[in-house]
């Protein structure tokens, strides 16, 4: 048997395995409620949604090209204090800072 759930930190509604406390959504722990009375069900197991699965992929995009960029701009002006405050002072237009700075605030704004 499985439980049917509802996430009470994404509000996904699904099926999950019997006693499992992960939301297949949002991965997180202990935040499942059963969504109705009738809790069993021999429904199939959910799996995340494409959204989540593309959520997840930027976001480790983001990590890599945030790294990726910090170490360049540190390399590149390690003769400052603050590289990165150099470097936007002297690349305003910086695609790269641009491209993280749009990824990051999509991927802050998912959990509201
Ligand atoms: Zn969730
Ligand atoms: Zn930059």
């Amino acid at each position: 048997m499985n439980d049917k759930i509802i996430c009470a930190n994404c509000g996904f509604e699904g099926v999950v395995e019997r006693g499992n406390e992960t939301c297949p959504e949002c991965k997180k722990t202990g935040c499942l409620a059963w969504a109705s009375e009738e809790q069993e069900t021999t429904e199939p197991i959910s799996t995340s949604s494409d959204k989540f699965k593309l959520i997840t992929v930027l976001a480790e995009v983001t990590d890599f090209l945030e790294e990726s960029h910090n170490e360049a701009v540190n390399s590149e002006y390690s003769d400052s204090e603050d590289p990165m405050a150099a470097h936007k002072a002297i690349e305003p237009e910086c695609s790269y800072c641009r491209a993280i700075a749009s990824a990051s605030k999509i991927l802050n704004a998912k959990g509201e």
